[in-house]
């Protein structure tokens, strides 16, 4: 491997690191812009102002071109800058074995879909610390408590990191790390300033205070053990029989506590919560629980930060009677009611799954595997009728919704688009992989089939 290129952000006053000629320093962070692309590792050094230090930090983060790359820091910074730095090192080999390791891995991620999707700058930052995991940092102040410094940065401003780290999870690119916390938030409005109050179980009042009762043996009743002293001696006020002996005459219940509103004597309070923000109060069991977690790459995530976006070679079907998602489920539910009406108006649904893209261009490379889909494209081209229309989900899966065809006309369908991994094929070895789901009117519905439905079987069915 060819010698790293260091970059060292050089604060005032004594360096830790010592001078060596491929370290180059700058001095200010905007000195950054002209040596970001032809720098393999970051240093901060020196003493001060640490301001600097943590506005560089937050630059080097924010660039597609360095946010991946790895930066040491001589000593820790504190609280979230050190999330945002990799690690304290001891010494300048400490940061040239380790900025190896992790430039090493960043020469097999995508550099091109850096710059293009935060999903891969994140799927690539990861990629190159991947036994590490991302953990939350804890912000007292805001509404969410826990956030996630280094994605904020990676995605840019003014993104939801929350929501985009659990649907990449939902994608199946990132996976749930440890549990950090467990946080409670106000059912109304979200809010997680939580007030628990102790209540009268009897009234709800908040005006409970702690209290020592008297039973009195005599006449059975209970009161509170001040009413029951007359000059210093125990006096029942009820009966006004003299109570000399504890466990004879009289004794202590169980409740210990007593609303000053209704009366109520009572073992335990019960607890309500109190929203700091919207004032609504909730029992504890009625609040919203969310886990907090670090988050890991998935193995289906390295492979995408090794491949970049598919997205453009997935596009390359967009060209077949497209329309949205959207509009393809309306006009299937359309079909299903047409069906109702008009057994005899038959149609079929396929689902054409994909299903080796991203290790195909991993093995052929992305160009190959552009070709090969765009000759699949115009093959299917020839195949569909005007009438047929086509839609693309999210995973790379083709839908095509074929009116007035009934099962063994999809069949066939469904047998040229198969045959289609041969036609295609260059003889190296790389071909497509196809999948096909097949629904067809009225055998193959159930009842309350609608389009949602219809659709999460049929993509079920591919992936299975
Ligand atoms: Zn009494
Ligand atoms: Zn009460
Ligand atoms: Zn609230």
């Amino acid at each position: 491997m060819e010698e790293l290129r260091f970059v060292r952000f050089r604060l005032k006053g004594e360096p830790f690191f010592p001078d060596r000629p491929w370290i180059r320093d700058i001095a200010s962070v905007g000195d950054l812009d002209a040596v970001a692309a032809e720098s393999d590792v970051f240093l901060i050094d020196g003493e001060g102002p640490l301001d600097d230090a943590r506005a560089f930090l937050r630059r080097v983060r924010s660039r597609w071109d360095c946010c991946a790359k790895p930066l040491f820091l001589p000593a820790s910074l504190g609280g979230e800058d050190d999330l945002l730095a990799d690690c304290v090192v001891g010494s300048l080999d400490e940061a040239l074995r380790r900025g190896r390791e992790m430039s090493a891995r960043l020469t097999e991620v995508n550099g091109e879909a850096l710059a293009e999707s935060r999903d891969f700058r994140l799927l690539a930052y990861l990629f190159v610390r991947m036994d590490g995991e991302m953990r939350p940092y804890r912000y007292p102040f805001t509404p969410q408590i826990y956030g996630y410094p280094v994605a904020d940065l990676l995605a840019g401003e003014g993104s939801d990191t929350l929501f985009w780290l659990r649907t990449l999870r939902d994608r199946g690119l990132l996976a749930q790390g440890k549990l950090v916390d467990r946080i409670r938030f106000c059912p109304k409005c979200d809010g997680s300033h939580l007030n628990y109050v102790d209540v009268c179980p009897n009234c709800g009042s908040i005006d409970i205070v702690r209290k020592e009762f008297i039973h009195c043996f005599t006449c059975g009743r209970v009161g509170a053990s001040e009413e029951f002293l007359q000059e210093n001696r125990l006096r029942c006020p009820f009966c006004s029989t003299r109570l000399r002996h504890l466990g004879s005459d009289y004794d202590h219940p169980l409740e210990s506590y007593g609303c000053n509103d209704c009366g109520h004597r009572f073992v335990e309070a019960d607890v309500v919560v109190s929203c700091l923000c919207c004032g609504a109060r909730s029992r504890p069991d009625e609040l919203t629980v969310k886990a907090v977690h670090s988050y890991r790459i998935a193995e289906a995530g390295k492979t995408s930060a090794r491949v970049g976006s598919l997205e453009d070679v997935y596009a390359l079907l967009d060209g077949l009677n497209y329309v949205v998602p959207a509009y393809f489920s309306q006009l299937l539910d359309w079909l299903l009611l047409l069906n109702q009406r008009h057994p005899d108006e038959r149609f079929s649904l396929l689902a054409v799954g994909l299903t080796n893209l991203a290790p195909l261009s991993e093995r052929v490379g992305r160009q190959r595997t552009t070709q090969l889909v765009d000759a699949v494209a115009g093959r299917l081209r020839q195949l569909i009728r005007s009438t047929d229309v086509t839609t693309r989900t999210a995973l790379g899966t083709l839908w095509l919704l074929l009116p007035r065809t009934d099962a063994a006309g999809a069949e066939i369908l469904a047998d040229r688009i198969l045959a289609l991994r041969e036609l295609v094929s260059d003889g190296s070895g790389a071909a497509i992989d196809f999948r096909i789901a097949r629904l067809s009117s009225p055998d193959d519905l159930v009842e309350g089939d609608n389009a949602a439905r219809i659709t999460a079987r049929m993509a079920g069915e591919i992936e299975a």
